[in-house]
Formats: structure tokens, C-alpha cells, sequence
């Protein structure tokens, strides 16, 4: 292990090369999921400014090296499914967010979207909305210990550091400000960000988004942390417990509501969706993010993986009603299980099949049993 990384981002530098005129080209900045999980983004130039989606050509990559497929049938394929402005690039230069697609016509192994989409469009008269709240961590991207703790120790217990002011009490604004400009600038849903309970973790909200556009776009945002954390020489995980003890975990709270709930009555809505919720919970915990058994134990505003539960205002339960939301009667409800490490896919898709009603041609509980071909 290198003492020191040599980050070789000279961000001052290329500034001066972002000005020069690309000549009515464009950069399209392709990424897709991998076999781990992972993102992953490769850059082709296009002869001009896209408007729509249809333009964008389909593409291809090497599966053997991203764990996707094996080395005699290496070709996976790249379909264009959004894309937004390069808050990296600028000027008309776009990222492009792809589903993968193997040889033999089949969506491959962590492409969830295919699915969903079905069950988004199935029910898309109920206009379901979504909010993700995304937690994450800020490691040292030498040892990997988390950023800015003290090396080998610990800093003062958790108390001050949610939505903590001074130096101290927060730790690396900069980064999370800038990512904050990036996803605005690529027109994400976000709807804001906090310092989280746990020094280094922090949280950010997308939505309301609607249907399959959820999983769009906190994929791209997470593709944005990513990309801006290399420039400032931290590093993302999305790890639901990085450290064991009386830390923290990171979830991803997801919020629901469908047309019916956000309308004067819909509370009746809201409390059938749950109902249908506590007779599956084995099936969404299931999809629920690896690793979840060590954030969910009923300890740190968690409620235990063993058993569905639900409450008004309750941070202790699977499910929470917000007090507003039970004091107008209508709105939506917060589903708390999620780690942070979720496929936002898989969990908006088995929301969707569970309290709207499943489709034949779609099944969120079989999506990992997929395997490469
Ligand atoms: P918390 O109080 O749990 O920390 P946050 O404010 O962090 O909640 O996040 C709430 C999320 O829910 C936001 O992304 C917000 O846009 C979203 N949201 C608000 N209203 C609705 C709704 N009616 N349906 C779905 N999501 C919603
Ligand atoms: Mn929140
Ligand atoms: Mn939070
Ligand atoms: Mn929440």
C-alpha cells in the first residue's frame, strides 16, 4: 500500500483545456451497472447537440472485464435510456444512462430496470412518486478508515454531528456542495442534503420523482458523487454499516405515495399499502440491500429485521407515517427498511408490485436469480 495516492487531478490545470472549442462535437459519457453492482462509464464523440434520446446510438462493451459476461461471448450491449447535461464537461457534452443487454436478448445480470419499467408503466395511472433518502460515508481513500477520524481512534461519541455546524462537527462540506451544484446543473430531482448522525456520513434526497425515473436518476446521482469525490481525493461507500459499534448505520428511506394518498381521505390508502406491505416482508427485505442484517437490528433509529412493524412519527419502525401526513389525513409514507446500497430499482419495482398489484410478465423477487449468459 502506497503512502501517499498520487491523485493525479489536476482540476486548476484542465480547466483552461474545458474552454477550448470542440468544433460542434459533442462527448457522451455512457455508464451502466456492472456485475458487482459497480458503475462504470466509457466517452464516444457524437457529430452533434442531442435532443432526444432516439438519437443516442446503442453501444457495446467488454462484459469478460467488468464481470458481466464470460471471455467467449464477451459482448454486452449499452441502450441509452436518459440522459442529462456533463456538469463535468459542460457546454451541450451529456451522460448517458444505459441498461445492459446480453447477446442472446436477455437484460443482464444487474439490470433491474428492465423489469421495473414493466410494473412502472403497468400502473402508471396511479402516478406513483418516489423520495429516496441516500446515506453514504466518506472514507480515506489510503486506508480506507473513515475520513477525517482520527488514525486509529475515534472522534467524540455521536450527538453533535447531525446537521453539525463548525469545524469539528462536520466533516467535508465542500464535497457534498459541489456534488449538490453538479446534480442541479444535470437537473436531478434533488431535494436536499444533511449532515448525518454518524461524523463523515451524510445524506442526500431525491424526488418526488415519478415511476422509473426514481431509479434513473439516484443511480445518477450517485454516479456524480463519485465522479466529484475523485476530484477531491475522497472516497464514497455506500456501505450500510462501515463500522461496526455504536456508529450509525446508512439507509436509503424510501417514500411513497400514489395519486389516491396524496389526495384529502387517502390515509385509508395509505394504511392498505401497508397492510400489504407487513404480509411481504420477507420479500422486500429480501431486495433490500446486502449486508442489511448489520444496520437493521433494531438499534439506532432501525427497527429489527425479524419483524414488520409501523408508527406514526416512529423512528423505530419498518414503516413511519410522518405526523404531518397523519395529522392532514393524506400524503405518503416512509418505508425505512432500505439500505443504502439498495438497486433503487428493485426496491421501487417490489413497492410498486406489492401495493399496486402484480403483473404477469414481471417478478421482482426472481431479479437475483439471474446470472450471467
Ligand atoms: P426525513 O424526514 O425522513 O429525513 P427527508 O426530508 O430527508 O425525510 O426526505 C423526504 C423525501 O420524500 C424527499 O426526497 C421528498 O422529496 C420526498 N417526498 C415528499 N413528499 C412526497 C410524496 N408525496 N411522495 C413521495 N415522496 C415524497
Ligand atoms: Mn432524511
Ligand atoms: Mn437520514
Ligand atoms: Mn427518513
Amino acid at each position: 500500500m502506497p503512502q501517499e495516492i498520487s491523485i493525479l487531478e489536476h482540476t486548476a490545470t484542465l480547466a483552461k483545456y474545458l474552454d477550448l472549442d470542440q468544433r460542434g462535437k459533442i462527448m457522451a459519457e455512457y455508464v451502466w451497472i456492472d456485475g458487482s453492482g459497480e458503475m462504470r462509464s466509457k466517452c464516444r464523440t457524437l457529430s452533434k447537440k442531442v435532443t432526444s434520446l432516439s438519437e443516442l446510438p446503442e453501444w457495446n462493451f467488454d462484459g469478460s472485464s467488468t464481470m458481466q459476461a464470460p471471455g467467449d461471448n464477451s459482448d454486452i450491449y449499452l441502450r441509452p435510456c436518459a440522459f442529462y447535461p456533463d456538469p463535468f464537461r459542460k457546454g451541450d457534452n451529456i451522460i448517458v444512462l444505459t441498461e445492459c443487454w446480453n447477446n442472446d436478448g436477455t437484460p443482464n445480470k444487474f439490470n433491474h430496470r428492465h423489469e421495473c419499467a414493466k410494473l412502472m408503466t403497468a400502473h402508471e395511472d396511479e402516478e406513483v412518486w418516489f423520495g429516496l433518502e441516500q446515506e453514504y460515508t466518506l472514507l480515506d481513500p489510503v486506508d480506507g478508515y473513515i475520513y477525517g477520524w482520527p488514525k486509529g481512534g475515534f472522534p467524540a461519541p455521536q450527538g453533535p454531528y447531525y446537521c453539525g455546524v463548525g469545524t469539528g462537527k462536520v466533516y467535508a462540506r465542500d464535497v457534498i456542495e459541489a456534488h449538490y451544484r453538479a446534480c442541479l446543473h444535470s437537473g436531478i430531482t434533488i431535494s436536499g442534503i444533511n449532515a448525518e448522525v454518524m461524523p463523515s456520513q451524510w445524506e442526500f434526497q431525491v424526488g418526488p420523482c415519478t415511476g422509473i425515473s426514481m431509479g434513473d436518476e439516484l443511480w445518477m446521482a450517485r454516479y456524480l458523487l463519485n465522479r466529484v469525490a475523485e476530484e477531491f481525493g475522497v472516497k464514497v461507500t455506500f456501505h450500510p454499516k462501515p463500522l461496526k459499534g455504536d456508529w450509525n448505520g446508512a439507509g436509503c428511506h424510501t417514500n411513497v405515495s400514489t395519486k389516491s394518498m396524496r389526495q384529502p381521505g387517502g390515509m385509508a390508502d395509505i394504511e392498505a399499502a401497508i397492510e400489504k406491505l407487513s404480509k411481504r416482508h420477507k420479500e422486500h427485505i429480501a431486495l433490500y440491500g446486502a449486508d442489511n442484517d448489520q444496520r437493521l437490528t433494531g438499534r439506532h433509529e432501525t427497527a429489527s429485521m425479524e419483524n414488520f412493524s409501523y408508527g406514526v412519527a416512529n423512528r423505530g419502525a419498518s414503516v413511519r407515517i410522518p405526523r404531518s401526513v397523519q395529522a392532514e389525513g393524506y400524503g405518503y409514507f416512509e418505508d425505512r427498511r432500505p439500505a443504502s446500497n439498495i438497486d433503487p430499482y428493485l426496491v421501487t419495482g417490489i413497492m410498486v408490485e406489492t401495493i399496486l398489484g402484480s403483473i404477469p410478465d414481471a417478478d421482482m423477487t426472481k431479479e437475483y436469480q439471474r446470472e450471467i449468459s
